[in-house]
């Protein structure tokens, strides 16, 4: 078969459709006086309809029957919750836009530098409750669907979460958006649209976890503007000529070129007009379908040219904390690094300056090493598309990149085989190699003859294959560095990057330790709490949401009867919603008149939930020992876990399997259940964590000394009154500095012990019948199957008998007399009481606020720009 159709006709018709449009076209003429002058039709039926929208109830419940009847072709009589949400979404969207449009056009006027955050993830969760309340108009909107014969909690249930992330990393990059539009900071955010975020996690029967897929974009999606006409072209593969003309210039050509098309997901500031934007790139073919392929009749192969670039987006990578080099991850990265910076350089160049003063304009900040393919990508553009020589493109590079550390973790530095890049990007390896030739000359330079030194800091690890290290190149590209928390930032200086520090300077090394906005992690998802507070404090909660330090004028109320009988009973009522929550959603009943003891985080053996649970069998193995009046006298408590393990992570998913079925066990046996329960959470979510942090009273965070880099969950927990059990790691140690020792209960071998530690597991073991008898029988009974075949468990027992890399045989005994000082303490409730209440109102150091107030003024020199009031 012969096609007729004419290639060149299609391509040119395409291009024509993705003509890019530039925002200082769409400005409004100014004239002497700076007045705008209105380029079209009537200045007065402009202006009307410019004003923003009408807030009252009556207006807010038209345009939700508007969007009913015309956006989504409904009527009132068949519309159920999930199209009462979408007309809600839409009409809550309509006040978004508004603000945004103001914004970004106030942003293009007055040409400030900018920050880009640049992030594989972004753990949004849910959007609606936290649009209604930064725009102030959550109260208006309750009335208004009560109006109409809706709930808004059976409303805000629809919305399915934007879980574009796997933990910590990517929750940290929407608290960050958060509180960037908060601050009036013109900040945008750059990440991925993956069809598919974090897989749903299941339960099978016999308590594994199962994985499914997550089409979170079935039910279309109010929140994101597709941007059809902002789009870039990416190519991968093909080869990549040097020119002989000595500028280091080559010619990459060939290979496959992929399209990126913007998704502009808007960010509202908390009560501020500053709706910022976060943009999500989607991967499309370049043609609908490989024209020559077409042409050649071949029409299979030409529909599998268009699955493998949509391929690209198609899925989040579900590791944390883990790097596995796999190809199309490799993909991901550079085109997502590669659209953002055509996109940041071509606003930039809409301000007609120099390239030479990029940096004065534009800071982009790597969250983590998986941007940091955007370094040789600017040195790439910079030298062969804007002919600069390599001096100049370094000193703008190293002017405009700024790279947070995530973690000290071996298994988590990220390495991609020479090979792999070679294939994948040749035009960039051979820029790596340059920065490596020219930055190694600069170190035998400062340190001559120290070959060792060289192969440590070299860009290039050398083995079979050969691999380039990222955190190196992050590090050499980048004006500052930062890690997450005090201890953090030390481990980073003294560790990985030591060589860095020595060469460098310790000047661009830095901490900002890490945040969580008190917007959702404290008004929405506590508004109880929240009420109280602002009650309290006689302020409106405008202002102690802005400024968290305000909390701890709560301090004197902690000697409060009343008060504090007030927050007790809020706790108490929390406790209710998510065992309410538990028994509608698992049919599962859980008592309320308990300690909630929670631990939910990414399943990881460095997290020690296998301390916890093998915890929990010990105080199980207790309460059987007793008798009924023993028993009767102990303190009763719900133990909750929730988590997700990667698929591949064999050990995390087996560690699961053994908290359902102690859950099982225990939940069952008429001796104890009145006086211990368990529960595993299944499908951990920003929404799940919302309804279990409020209702917490203690929570652990109890990683191996030196292995966790912050932490934010122990932050939401502190912030809700819950008290922490943790261990001196990450930032658990500033929170106890913040609300003072004895409100907080730590246990466990201190960071620089570990190292011998893990010597003498390795050299001189003792067995752990000798070293820790306690754990040694908890492990034993779980062998001889006292929850289920025994056999099942003996890998993931093993990893404790032997090596015990993660140290649970060294702090087995003193988490459990840290448990038994929470039981003490919990029994005395007024005193618990007030530790709860001192504990938030000692939280204001992290307000995810003053963390990206931190990056502002120190790294990114960005100010604020606000938006000037309505006309
Ligand atoms: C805050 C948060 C995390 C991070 O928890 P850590 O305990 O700090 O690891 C992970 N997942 C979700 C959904 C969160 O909200």
């Amino acid at each position: 078969m012969t096609s007729t159709i004419d290639p060149a006709t299609i391509g040119k018709a395409n291009r024509a459709r993705r003509h890019v449009r530039t925002l200082t076209g769409y400005l409004p003429e100014t004239d002497a006086s700076g007045k705008e002058q209105w380029p079209k039709g009537d200045e007065k039926v402009w202006r009307a309809g410019t004003r923003g929208l009408d807030t009252d109830v009556p207006s807010i419940t038209k345009t939700f029957v508007n969007h009913v009847q015309t956006s989504l072709a409904r009527q009132a009589y068949n519309l159920d919750n999930l199209g009462a949400y979408q007309a809600a979404a839409l009409s809550v969207r309509d006040n978004l836009l508004v603000n945004w449009n103001e914004t970004q056009m106030n942003y293009t006027r007055k040409a400030p530098k900018r920050a880009y955050y640049l992030s594989l993830e972004f753990l949004m969760g849910r959007t609606l409750d936290n649009a209604m309340l930064n725009l102030g108009l959550k109260d208006k909107y309750v009335e208004g669907v009560k109006k109409l014969g809706f709930s808004i909690e059976d409303i805000l249930e629809q919305e399915r979460d934007a879980a574009l992330g796997n933990g910590g990393l990517g929750r940290l990059a929407a608290c960050y958006l958060d509180s960037s539009a908060s601050q009036e900071l013109p900040v945008w955010g750059y990440g991925l649209r993956y069809k598919y975020g974090i897989f749903q996690q299941l339960i099978s029967p016999e308590g594994n976890q199962l994985e499914a897929p997550d089409p979170w974009l079935d039910n279309q999606n109010p929140w994101e503007l597709p941007r059809l006409d902002v789009s870039y072209e990416v190519r991968f593969y093909g080869s990549a000529d040097r020119l002989n003309d000595g500028s280091g210039r080559s010619n990459w050509h060939g290979g496959q070129e992929v399209l990126a098309v913007a998704y502009d997901v808007m960010i509202p500031g908390y009560n501020t007009p500053t709706t910022n934007n976060l943009r999500l790139w989607e991967s499309k073919p370049k043609r609908g379908f490989d024209l020559n392929s077409f042409n050649a009749g071949d029409y299979e192969h030409a529909v599998e040219s268009s699955n493998s670039a949509a391929a690209i987006t198609s899925v989040l990578y579900p590791n944390d904390h883990t790097s596995f080099g796999k190809e199309l991850r490799l993909k991901q990265q550079y085109f997502w690094t590669a659209a953002s910076l055509q996109d940041i350089i071509r606003r930039f160049k809409n301000l007609g300056k120099p390239i030479t003063e990029f940096p004065d304009y534009a800071a982009i900040q790597l969250n983590d090493t998986h941007p940091t393919l955007a370094i040789p990508e600017l040195m790439r553009v910079l030298i062969d598309d804007e002919d600069l020589d390599w001096g100049t493109a370094w000193q703008i590079v190293t002017n405009t990149f700024f790279y947070t550390n995530h973690t000290v973790l071996p298994e988590a530095l990220e390495k991609w085989p020479v090979p792999l890049i070679e294939h994948v990007l040749p035009r960039h390896m051979q820029i790596i190699y340059d920065i490596n030739l020219f930055f190694l000359q600069a170190v035998e330079k400062k340190f001559p003859d120290d070959r060792d030194r060289l192969s440590r800091m070299s860009l290039i690890e050398e083995g079979q294959p050969k691999q380039v290290r990222m955190a190196h190149l992050a590090c050499i590209g980048s004006r500052k560095v930062n890690g997450v928390a005090e201890l953090h930032s030390d481990l980073v200086q003294t560790t990985i990057l030591k060589d860095f520090v020595e060469f460098e300077g310790v000047s661009k090394f830095g901490n900002v330790t890490n945040g969580i906005t008190p917007r959702r992690w404290l008004d929405q998802c506590n508004p109880e709490l929240s009420a109280l507070i602002s009650k309290t404090l006689k302020l409106d909660k405008n202002v102690w949401l802005k400024d968290l330090t305000k909390l701890e004028g709560l301090l004197p109320f902690a000697e409060d009867k009343k008060f504090r009988t007030e927050w007790a009973a809020i706790k108490q009522r929390n406790k209710e919603r998510l065992a309410h929550h538990v028994q509608t959603t698992l049919g599962l009943t859980v008592r309320t008149d308990a300690m909630y003891d929670v631990q939910i985080k990414r399943l990881h053996e460095y997290k020690r939930q296998t301390l916890n649970i093998l915890g929990v069998i010990h105080r199980y193995l207790t309460l059987k020992a007793m008798t009924t009046a023993e028993r009767a006298k102990t303190n009763r408590r719900v133990v909750f876990f929730a988590g997700k393990a990667a698929p591949a992570y064999y050990i995390a998913k087996l560690t699961i399997r053994l908290i359902v079925n102690v859950a099982r066990v225990i939940n069952a046996d008429p001796d104890t259940k009145d006086f211990l329960q368990l529960y595993f959470l299944p499908d951990y979510s920003v929404s799940l964590a919302e309804v279990l942090i409020p209702a917490s009273d203690i929570s652990q965070h109890i990683s191996t000394a030196g292995t966790e880099a912050s932490g934010t969950s122990n932050m939401k927990f502190c912030l809700n009154g819950g008290l922490l059990l943790g261990t001196v790691d990450g930032a658990n140690i500033e929170i106890a500095e913040e609300v003072g020792e004895s409100n907080v209960f730590f246990f466990g071998h201190l960071t620089p012990a570990v190292e011998d530690l893990r010597h003498q597991h390795l050299y001189h073991p003792v067995p752990i019948e000798e070293k820790c008898p306690a754990l040694a029988n908890v492990l034993n009974e779980v062998s001889k199957g006292l929850f289920g075949d025994g056999g099942v468990y003996e890998p993931l027992l093993n990893t404790v008998r032997h090596g015990d890399y993660y140290l649970l045989t060294d702090d087995f005994d003193s988490y459990i007399a840290a448990l038994a000082m929470v039981d003490e303490a919990y029994l005395d409730t007024e005193e618990w009481i007030k530790k709860s209440i001192r504990t938030t109102a000692k939280m204001g150091k992290f307000s995810s606020d003053r963390a990206i107030l931190e990056y502002a003024e120190s790294y990114w020199n960005i100010e604020a720009i606000p938006v000037a009031a309505a006309k």
